[in-house]
Parts: structure tokens; sequence; C-alpha cells
């Protein structure tokens, strides 16, 4: 028994009362913690490490729905390519470049979520107001035809100042709103903001997708 499931089954059922997508992450954790979620119907699950995604997905169900949540390294990018769901973590217009590039030689529309810098920890990862406009306006222009951008994600500090943990998540929305009304595309919907930790404040604040792993799985080593 590696999942909780009396909590996901609440969880579930009130995230999609909610209309928000619910990602598993099963990062560090074995394929038969997956398969127990699955055997529930669960679909969508999330993972941080190339490698461990390469060898949780070519042994589990085909009709997983990976979302690659990690910091995703462009010489990477094509191992993945074939089949994600949906990579999380676009935080620069090089990776985008790449991504373009294999999923249009694996003939294949890929989806993503721009990664905005929004906690106040210099370690994470993420793209300023700045830089999310240039990577917008190449957008527009058509630049990445087998790029389908969903939306945007972000990570708030880690810290027990709820407030500021709103601030945060607030900062992503508007950038959301902006974004969306800039872009004009309706498949630009999703807002993935929220963990174990901060996902009721995220909801609070418009998060349409949560990640979501310790509060499912138990803590990781
Ligand atoms: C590990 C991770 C999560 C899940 O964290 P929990 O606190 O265990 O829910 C969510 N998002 C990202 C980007 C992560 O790396």
């Amino acid at each position: 028994m590696f999942v909780n499931k009396e909590r996901y089954l609440q969880l579930f059922s009130a995230l999609q009362d909610k209309n928000v997508c619910l990602v598993a992450v099963s990062k560090t954790k074995p394929v038969a913690a997956i398969e127990e979620l699955y055997a529930l119907g669960h679909c969508d699950f999330g993972e941080n490490y190339v490698q461990e995604l390469l060898s949780k997905s070519a042994i589990l169900p085909k009709d997983i729905r990976w979302h690659f949540i990690g910091h995703l390294q462009s010489n990477k990018v094509k191992q993945i390519i074939p089949f994600v769901h949906l990579i999380h973590g676009v935080d620069s217009e090089k990776l985008l470049l790449e991504i373009q590039k294999q999923a249009l030689k694996a003939g294949r529309q890929v989806a993503v979520l721009l990664q905005m810098h929004i906690s106040k920890e210099e370690t994470k990862y993420g793209l300023d107001e700045e830089e999310l406009n240039v990577i917008l306006t190449h957008i527009k222009k058509g630049s990445f035809p087998n790029v389908i951008i969903r939306g945007l994600m972000g990570m708030a500090s880690f810290t027990d100042n709820l407030l500021q943990v709103r601030d945060e998540f607030r900062v992503l929305k508007m950038h959301f709103d902006n974004a969306k009304n800039n872009i004009g595309n309706s498949m630009f919907d999703t807002l993935s903001m929220g963990m174990s930790g901060d996902y009721q404040i995220a909801l609070e604040e418009g998060s349409t997708m949560v990640r979501i792993g310790s509060l499912l799985f138990g803590q990781r080593n």
C-alpha cells in the first residue's frame, strides 16, 4: 500500500468539482505506487527526471498521461518528445526551440506550459515578465508550429508565510490572464500551480492544475 486511497478519492472529487486537473507527482516512488493509483482510475502522473520517466513509462500502461514537471535540459528533450503529454517547465526560448525542432521531427504537436519565476528564492527556475513577453511575441508570429502553448506554471516560495505564498500565486494568475489576452488563443487555458503544502491557496487564487506528490504517496526520502 503506497497510496492513501481515502485521501486520493476525496481530493480527486473535490478537484473535479472545480474542474481542476490533479497531477499525481510520482517522482522517486516505485512503479507499484503508480499502478496502485492507476488501478483507481487515475491517468495523470508527474515526473521530474528524464531517466526515471523513461524507465517508468516503458513498463507502465500506454494510456498514462505523463507530465514532465522538472527542469528540462535541451539535450534530453528528444527522449521524451514521442510520448510526453505536457511539459510544465519551459523556462527559456532555447528550450522551446529545441522542443519545436524535436516535435517536428517526431511529427507531432507537443503541449507545454511556460514556467514563471514567482518565488523569492534564487534557485527556482523560471521566466521573468520581460522574457515571457518576448517569447509570447515569437509565439504569436508563428515560430513554434509544433508546440501548443497551453498556459503557465510556477512554484511559490517554500515558506510558512502563507500571505507571501498567496501573493506569489496572485502574481502568477495576473501573468496568466495577461498572457491569455495577449495570445488570444482558446488553447491557452492551463494554470499549473499548487503542491501538497499550498494547493488550497493555489485553488483560491485560480489554479486549474495542481501537482501533488507527498500528500498522496507519503514523504519522499
Ligand atoms: C516534487 C514536485 C511537486 C510535488 O511536491 P509535493 O510537495 O510532494 O506535493 C510539485 N511540483 C514540482 C515542480 C515538483 O518538483
